[in-house]
C-alpha cells in the first residue's frame, strides 16, 4: 500500500469510529493490558483486490505463448491510475479482441489452441510489458498482481514445453507508426538491422531468439532467421501482410519508427539460451485489427505464418 493508500485507509478509520484517538498508549507493566475490550467502530482494511479477474490464462495444445498485454478492457475506479514520470498510458487498440481471434483462427485449421495469457487491466492501471515498478506505477498493492500475472506466463511457458521440447513466445501488440507494416521485435535495435549482413548476424546470438539461432530445427541462424526464406516476416509476407525485418524489407530506415522488443520479449526470450524463444509483434491498425473482419483476415494469416514457422524451425507440426 502506498503512502496515500495507508493515508486514505487511516482517514476512513478515523472518521468511522474515533478509534485512532481512542487507542490508549501502551503502559508499560500494566496487569490490564490486552484485556479491554475491542474499541467500537472498528473498521476492516480494505477487501483484497479481485486480481485473479484481471488477467486471463487459456491453456493450448500447440508449443506457442501468446501474450496481449496492452488490450486490457477493465479500469476499476478504486485503482489509481498510474502517474509515473515518461509512463505509456494508452491501450493498444483491440489486441485482446485481436489475441482472441488467432487463437480461434488456430482452433478452426487444426483443431489446436495456442496458450494466451491475456492482462485485463487497462494500461492506466497497469502496464503489463513492463517491470515491478513501472507496471503498477508505484502502486504497492498491486504488486500482488504484477506477481500473479508473471506467474500465469510462467505457466502457460510451463505447457507449451510440455508439448514439445522447445517452445515460442509472441507478445502481441499495436503501434501507430507511419508505416502500415508488422514490426517484429528481436531485441536488436532498427541501427543493428541497418548493419551488413556479416555484422548482423554476429549479433543474432544475443537476440531473443538466440537460443533458436543455435538449434534451430531448419538449420537457419543468423541473419537468414531474421529476414530469410523461412523467417518470420518472410511468412508473414507471403502470407500478405508486410512485416519488417523480412526477405523484402530488411529494416526499418533511419527516420522510421520501429520497436524492438519491450520486457516480455527479453524475460521471455533466449538471450541467454534456453528452450524458449520470444518475438513482439507490433500491429498497425488499418486492415489488421480495426474491425472484426480486419481481426480474421489477420488471424488466418498469423495462423498460416506461425505453423510455418513452427514446421520450419521447431520441428513441431500438428498431427
Ligand atoms: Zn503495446
Amino acid at each position: 500500500m502506498t503512502a496515500n493508500g495507508i493515508g486514505r485507509w487511516l482517514t476512513r478509520l478515523t472518521l468511522a469510529g474515533g478509534l485512532l484517538a481512542s487507542v490508549p498508549a501502551c503502559a508499560t507493566g500494566d496487569p490490564e493490558a490486552g484485556t479491554a475490550p475491542p474499541p467500537t467502530g472498528v473498521v476492516s482494511p480494505p477487501p483484497p483486490l479481485p486480481i485473479t479477474t484481471w488477467v486471463d490464462l487459456e491453456n493450448g495444445t500447440i508449443p506457442l505463448v501468446i501474450i496481449a498485454p496492452h488490450g486490457g478492457d477493465l479500469a476499476p475506479a478504486d485503482l489509481p491510475d498510474r502517474t509515473c514520470t515518461g509512463c505509456v498510458l494508452g491501450n493498444d487498440t483491440n489486441t485482446r479482441a485481436l489475441a482472441l481471434a488467432i487463437a480461434s483462427a488456430f482452433e478452426l485449421r487444426v483443431n489446436r489452441r495456442p496458450f494466451l495469457v491475456v492482462n485485463r487491466l487497462n494500461r492506466r492501471k497497469f502496464d503489463g510489458n513492463r517491470d515491478l515498478v513501472e507496471a503498477t506505477g508505484g502502486h504497492l498493492p498491486l504488486e500482488s498482481f504484477w506477481n500473479l500475472y508473471q506467474a500465469r506466463i510462467d505457466s502457460a511457458v510451463a505447457g507449451a514445453k510440455r508439448v514439445h521440447p522447445r517452445a515460442l513466445v509472441i507478445d502481441l501488440h499495436g503501434h501507430g507508426h507511419a508505416v502500415p507494416r508488422l514490426e517484429l521485435g528481436y531485441l536488436l535495435t532498427a541501427t543493428s538491422l541497418r548493419l551488413p549482413d556479416a555484422q548482423l548476424g554476429a549479433l543474432v546470438a544475443q537476440s531473443s531468439i538466440g537460443g533458436l539461432h543455435r538449434t534451430a530445427a531448419s538449420g537457419d541462424s543468423g541473419v537468414t532467421l531474421l529476414r530469410g526464406p523461412r523467417s518470420l516476416g518472410a511468412r508473414f509476407r507471403a502470407a500478405g501482410v508486410p512485416a519488417v525485418p523480412s526477405d523484402n524489407d530488411a529494416a526499418p530506415l533511419v527516420d522510421q519508427d520501429y520497436f524492438n522488443g519491450g520486457y516480455n520479449t527479453s524475460r521471455r526470450g533466449s538471450s541467454l539460451g534456453g528452450a524458449v524463444d520470444a518475438i513482439q509483434i507490433e500491429t498497425h491498425y488499418v486492415g489488421v485489427r480495426d474491425t472484426p473482419e480486419s481481426r480474421f483476415a489477420f488471424a488466418e494469416a498469423f495462423a498460416t505464418a506461425l505453423l510455418a514457422y513452427l514446421q520450419d524451425h521447431y520441428g513441431w507440426r500438428p498431427l
